[in-house]
């Protein structure tokens, strides 16, 4: 069975904001009864997940019953590094923040398996020969490195004045990724 997700990253969180942010959005969404009060144990990704509160469906710009069984939960996910989160399409880009050429696919993925065991993960630009960290290129358009990570599963797409709420809370620029596995 598929899943559709979204997720609200904050890349230019750091370790102790986004520490800081995943403990106040889960006090937010537990609080205004977006999510059920404890997380459980998800099994197929073991990570602590949030069901839906009682008011759940105010989050979305549709009514969610269509999901059905499938339907709901919040994950929220600080991390002393930044990770990669992507949107399960394999379809954005990779840009060198000082001349903001495109990334070699081949070199790109060697970085970045680099910076996943532990290494530098730095990235040669071969068009401008600069050298920056993975986490520091640019991404485009929806997928990106953050210490944060909230991921809403199987859920229709977010209210803006909902995300409003959330970007207040997180208190740092955020981007939404709209994903599928
Ligand atoms: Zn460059």
């Amino acid at each position: 069975m598929s899943n559709v997700f979204f997720r609200i990253i904050a890349p230019d969180l750091d370790e102790d904001g986004a520490q800081r942010a995943a403990r106040d959005v889960a006090r937010h969404l537990v609080s205004r009864g977006y999510v059920s009060e404890a997380p459980v144990r998800y099994l197929p990704t073991s990570l602590p997940r949030y069901l839906p509160g009682p008011r759940y469906a105010e989050l979305y710009m549709e009514r969610p019953a269509k999901y059905g069984a499938a339907f709901g939960g919040v994950e929220i996910t600080a991390t002393r590094d930044p990770r990669f989160y992507e949107n399960g399409q394999e379809g954005f880009t990779v840009s060198c923040p000082f001349c903001h050429q495109q990334a070699v696919g081949l070199l790109w993925q060697k970085a970045m398996t680099s910076y996943h065991y532990g290494s530098s993960g730095i990235l040669l630009c071969h068009v401008c020969r600069k050298l920056e960290r993975i986490d520091r290129w640019t991404y485009e358009p929806n997928v990106g490195f953050s210490r944060l990570c909230i991921s809403f599963w199987n859920a229709p797409h977010l209210r803006e004045d909902r995300l409003h709420e959330l970007t207040e809370v997180v208190d740092s620029p955020v981007k939404v990724i709209y994903g599928a596995y």
